[in-house]
């Protein structure tokens, strides 16, 4: 890689101290790792099934084997908990771990019956790899969050140049470290360092055959312009104003404990967080109470008693005063907290009722430690409300009836819905992972998480020829008499109910 003469440092957000220097690659030094990886695409994909799948496998053992130097790297660049850190990475290994064992059975070739008309015809689908994918990651979820794309590319046959955030990037160096001991032959994984030109120059490279980001709607546009000028694909994981919804028979205690973990764990700051809370009226207070007095008890910190760590992305911490600010200026209450709650670089827990659907609180991205509670006459309102908003990434509810949960989880517009439990479709690596809207689009994760870095390949070989050849400038009109006769036994009945 050519020298990298300006470099950055990643801070420990909750003391400010450095973790590490990085350098900063340029479009140049981009450019050269997307050479490499283009070079190392065409052995990793010869490869074949079961040796990636070993090498694969054997990347997760390493990982695994090196959980708590990753948890603690995650800890010191993003702040958050030893535990949370742990419990990420356990994660993204089990997400690893699915990619390999399931890719071949997935993307291998497989025969499709042809059709009558075609019956002459053995018929082949397979999905081929893409060649080289850039993926383009968040700090939040520094490991978890990118395994999503660079796992499933792997696994499909791409090799993969992978920008971290900023704020995260020696987490991304490090399991490229771990990836490099399993594969040492190509670099099938790089990194590359550096703030938003360094992932503008991946998204802009035209030997790019796909990039997966993940990150805010607003730089997903850019991202989009930028693949635009190739016609690279692009799957898109962006932001969410996600909703719990509780329904009047709900196991209280236990929907109040799901969202506020899901509001308040890692300070907020999770895609897929509860940022509102719809409660059908006759239980409202009852589950206030109860959020309310569990919200309390919660304190942010870097000590080791402390649940939630410091906003890592300093910036956020002014968007999620003003989210609050707004909310109280136009007339909501702060149950737990307040505008004063926000002390740098931690936010203390807030819970607002009362809180205008118009207000930053209610529609857009909070990403912090803040939950608003609203009342709803029933299911059918908390799903309407949860759908006004333009993101649409995933969502909780709890519910005791299983029908009337199943029916607003079908209503509720977003890619994923979990039922009497937080988020727990993202601990399955057999369900596509995503959002619609401005939550983005694509999948990563399951089986379409592996065909999103792919191209299906479609293959016909005639195993013997018919007597007659529609294709061909000999055909005949009594050729064209038994097609058509054929087709109106096959195609021309009246179906009734
Ligand atoms: P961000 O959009 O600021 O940055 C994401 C990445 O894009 C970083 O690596 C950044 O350096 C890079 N980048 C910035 N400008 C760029 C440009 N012009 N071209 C190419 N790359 C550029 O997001 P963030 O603050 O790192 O992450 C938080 C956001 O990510 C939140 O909105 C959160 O909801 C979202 N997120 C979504 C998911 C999901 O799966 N849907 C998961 C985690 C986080």
């Amino acid at each position: 890689m050519s020298v990298a003469t300006e470099t950055f440092p990643s801070l420990n957000p909750a003391t400010g101290e450095p973790v590490a220097e990085h350098p900063v690659h340029d479009e140049k030094a981009v450019a050269e790792a997307v050479g490499r990886a283009r070079e190392a695409a065409d052995w990793w994909a010869a490869l074949g099934w079961r040796e990636r799948r070993l090498r694969l496998l054997n990347v997760k053992g390493a990982l695994a084997r090196n959980i708590n130097r990753m948890a603690e790297l995650i800890r010191q660049e993003t702040g958050k908990p030893l535990a949370d850190a742990q419990i990420e990475v356990v994660l993204a290994i089990t997400q690893l771990d699915w990619a390999a064992r399931n890719a071949q059975k997935v993307l291998g070739p497989r025969t499709v019956f042809p059709g009558l008309t075609a019956l002459n015809h053995k018929c082949v689908l397979e999905y081929r790899p893409l060649g080289v994918v850039g993926v383009i990651g968040p700090w939040n979820y520094p490991i978890f969050t990118p395994m999503g794309s660079i796992a499933y590319a792997l696994a499909a046959g791409n090799t993969v140049v992978f920008k971290p955030s900023e704020f995260t990037p020696g987490v991304g160096v490090f399991f490229a470290e771990l990836v490099a001991g399993v594969v040492p032959e190509h670099q099938v994984l790089q990194v590359v360092t550096g703030f938003g030109p360094t992932g503008a120059a991946l998204a802009s490279s035209p030997g790019v055959d796909k990039i997966a980001f993940t990150g805010s709607s607003r730089t997903a546009k850019r991202v989009m312009a930028a693949c635009a000028q190739n016609l690279t694909p692009l799957v898109a994981e962006c932001g969410g104003k996600d909703s719990c919804i509780v329904d009047s028979d709900a196991d209280l205690e236990a929907a109040a404990d799901a969202a506020l973990w899901g509001a308040m764990a890692n300070a907020g700051q999770t895609c897929i967080g509860v940022e509102r809370i719809y409660v059908v009226e006759d239980v409202y207070d009852t589950f206030l109470k109860t959020i309310t007095d569990r919200a309390r008890d919660l304190r942010p910190g870097f000590d080791r008693e402390a649940v939630y760590g410091p906003i890592t992305m300093p910036g956020q911490l002014d968007v999620i005063e003003g989210h609050i600010k707004d909310a109280l200026a136009k007339g909501a209450t702060a149950v737990v907290g307040g505008a004063e709650s926000v002390r740098r670089p931690y936010v203390e827990p807030v819970v607002l009722t009362d809180v205008p659907d118009d207000s930053t609180a209610v529609c857009e991205e909070t990403f912090g430690p803040t939950i608003t509670v609203h009342k709803v006459k029933d299911l059918q309102e908390a799903v309407e409300k949860t759908n006004r908003v333009g993101f649409s990434l995933a969502g909780t509810i709890f519910s005791g009836s299983r029908s009337r949960a199943m029916d607003a989880a079908r209503q509720v517009r977003s890619g994923m819905t979990s039922i009497n439990a937080f988020a727990a479709f993202a601990t399955v690596g057999a369900l596509p992972f995503g959002g619609v809207g401005e939550s983005g689009f694509g999948r990563i994760h399951g089986a379409d998480g592996l065909r999103e870095f792919t191209s299906p390949k479609a293959i016909t070989r005639q195993r013997f020829a018919l007597p007659m050849n529609l294709s061909s400038f000999d055909r005949t009109d009594k050729d064209m008499a038994r097609l058509l006769q054929t087709v109106a036994m096959l195609h021309a009945k009246r179906y009734k109910r």
